[in-house]
């Protein structure tokens, strides 16, 4: 990989850390006009009986490693607990509260800031971070460039490109996707019984007000049995290929250009008339 200023970015990654010396990200920064930080946000919640509770960080860290791979980022370390109260009644699991985690993002996002990094992704592997969105736009709408990734659409694309086969929305929780990503990136973390743990419950209405207790007895709501680390290799890459358009975004020079940056990534509709 090279950027912009035609020196070599390498990665220097082990397991959910980064190993960057402050020399490497001074290094990194002086090729390129607008420095980019990746933050990982996963959570610390019961996934069923053979996922790990780390599950979602060690998910957003997987999908974090390929964006550092492929483009100029500044990686930071992972926010490993988040907001994971509908996961309350299952043991292991800890949660901070939603103004927590959006004071803990903005504080990370102003202190980035002041050392001359002025855009930041938050890369999150845990749907229950709704708070995320809110920063995300707050920040956006005060001129401070944020991003969130992956959008619905992104991991849509990625479930089509990896072939799995369970519906986004009938594949919630420690289901085919989860479970094919960390037999991939982590499969000593897996325990038996993912084969045998399939649950469907599409209809989940008052998840919000009843918790993931009412509709499954597990914790799993999905078909782990699907799951392969083939299709956790190419999910992340089909990722990893979804940020592009997220990168040429918030690196553009003006606002003309970013949404230039957006149409060109989004294929055109097709009119049927
Ligand atoms: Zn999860």
């Amino acid at each position: 990989m090279v950027n912009s200023g035609g020196s070599e970015i390498r990665l220097t990654v082990s397991g959910p850390l980064p190993a960057d010396t402050t020399e490497d990200v001074r290094a990194r920064g002086a090729g390129v006009a607008r420095q980019v930080a990746v933050l990982p946000v996963g959570s610390f919640e019961q996934h069923g009986p053979y996922l790990p509770l780390s599950t979602d960080t060690l998910i957003a860290c997987a999908i974090a490693r390929e964006v550092a791979a492929a483009f100029p980022v500044h990686l930071l370390p992972p926010v490993t607990i988040s907001c994971s109260h509908e996961h309350a009644a299952w043991p292991g699991t800890v949660s901070i509260s939603s103004v927590t985690l959006h004071a803990v993002v903005r504080d990370i996002a102003d202190s980035l800031r002041r050392s001359g990094v002025d855009t930041l992704v938050l890369i999150n592997g845990h749907g229950g971070n709704y708070v995320l969105g809110n920063v995300v736009q707050e920040s956006s709408a005060t001129g401070a460039r944020m991003a969130l990734f992956p959008a619905a659409e992104d991991w849509e694309a990625a479930r089509e490109a990896a072939g799995v086969e369970t519906s986004l929305l009938t594949d919630m929780h420690a289901g085919e996707i989860e479970t094919s990503i960390l037999l991939h990136t982590n499969p000593e973390f897996l325990k038996a019984g993912y084969e045998t743990s399939d649950f469907v419950a599409d209809d989940r209405r008052h998840l919000l007000s009843l918790g993931m207790s009412a509709y499954t007895k597990s914790g799993v709501i999905g078909r782990p049995s699907r799951a392969s680390a083939g299709k956790g290799k190419e999910l992340l890459a089909s990722l990893a290929g979804s940020f592009g358009a997220y990168f040429s975004l918030l690196t553009s020079e003006s606002e003309k250009d970013a949404v230039a940056a957006v149409a060109a990534a989004v294929p055109p509709v097709v009119d049927p008339h």
